[in-house]
C-alpha cells in the first residue's frame, strides 16, 4: 500500500473512533475537534494530509523545530490552526507567541505574564489552556487540578491573552476505570470554570486513549503516532 493511502486511512481510522465515541459522550462539551500531532512527523507527511485537505488543528512541542517548518513557504500557505503542546522555556516565549494560535501547556503565572507580554508586542490575542497534572508524580508536568484553577482565573486578567480550558495528559500507569475518573473529575472542573456560549476547550486523549477522552467529554484529543506512525514502520 502507498504511503499517502496509509496515512489517510490511519486518519479516517481515528476520525471514525472519535465520532464513535463521541456519540456516547452525553451531554458534549462541544463539537469534538482533532489536533493532529505532527511534532514526531516526517515534513512529507504532514504536507500530504494537508495537500489532501484533511489537516486543520496541529499540534508541536518544540519551538524551533515548529518554527522552521510553519514558517517555510510549502508549510505557510495551509492555514492550520497550531497548537503549543510541549514544555515551553522563557526563552522561547517570544517566538512561540508569534508562530502559535493556542499554547496549551501554560503552567506558571510567569510563564503566563511573559506570554501575555509577547502577545501584547505583537498586538494578537493568544489562546492558552492551562496544562492539569492527573498525578501525583513529580516527572509529570501541569499543576494539580486546585492550583490550576487559580492560574486559570488569573490568567484572564492578563492583557493579550484569552484562557479558554483545560489540557492534561493522562499518566500512563492508570487502569482503565482510574482514567475514566479523573478525566470525568476535571471535566466537571472544566464546566463550572468555562461555562458553555464563549469559546472553550477540553484537550484530553491522544493515541493510547483519545476513545475514552472523547467519551468523558475531551473536545480537542491529541493524536500523533496513530496517524503518523501506524502501519508505516517499516515504510
Ligand atoms: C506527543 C504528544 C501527544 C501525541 O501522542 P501520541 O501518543 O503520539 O498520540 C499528545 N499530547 C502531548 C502533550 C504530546 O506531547
Amino acid at each position: 500500500m502507498c504511503r499517502e493511502k496509509i496515512l489517510t486511512d490511519n486518519l479516517d481510522r481515528v476520525e471514525k473512533i472519535i465520532s464513535l465515541a463521541s456519540q456516547k459522550a452525553v451531554p458534549l462539551a462541544g463539537p469534538v475537534t482533532l489536533m493532529a500531532v505532527t511534532k514526531y512527523a516526517k515534513d512529507q507527511d504532514v504536507l500530504t494530509l494537508l495537500a489532501a485537505g484533511r489537516l486543520h488543528h496541529v499540534g508541536e512541542s518544540r519551538v524551533q523545530q515548529a518554527y522552521a517548518r510553519w514558517t517555510s513557504p510549502v508549510f505557510a500557505k495551509y492555514p492550520v490552526v497550531k497548537h503549543f503542546i510541549g514544555h515551553l522555556q522563557k526563552n522561547k516565549a517570544a517566538k512561540a507567541a508569534a508562530l502559535f494560535d493556542f499554547i496549551d501547556s501554560v503552567d506558571s503565572l510567569t510563564l503566563a505574564e511573559t506570554l501575555s507580554h509577547c502577545a501584547v508586542k505583537l498586538g494578537k490575542t493568544l489562546k492558552v489552556l492551562v496544562q492539569v497534572k492527573l498525578t501525583d508524580k513529580d516527572t509529570q508536568s501541569g499543576l494539580p487540578l486546585g492550583q490550576a484553577r487559580v492560574l486559570a482565573k488569573q490568567i484572564a486578567a492578563l492583557p493579550g491573552l484569552a484562557v479558554c480550558g483545560y489540557m492534561a495528559i493522562a499518566p500512563q500507569v492508570q487502569d482503565a476505570q482510574q482514567l475514566r475518573g479523573s478525566f470525568h473529575m476535571l471535566r466537571q472542573a472544566f464546566e463550572e470554570d468555562f461555562p458553555a456560549g464563549k469559546e472553550r476547550w477540553l484537550s484530553l486523549g491522544m493515541s493510547a486513549d483519545f476513545a475514552v477522552a472523547v467519551e468523558e467529554g475531551s473536545t480537542l484529543p491529541r493524536i500523533g503516532s496513530d496517524i503518523f506512525a501506524r502501519n508505516l514502520e517499516d515504510l
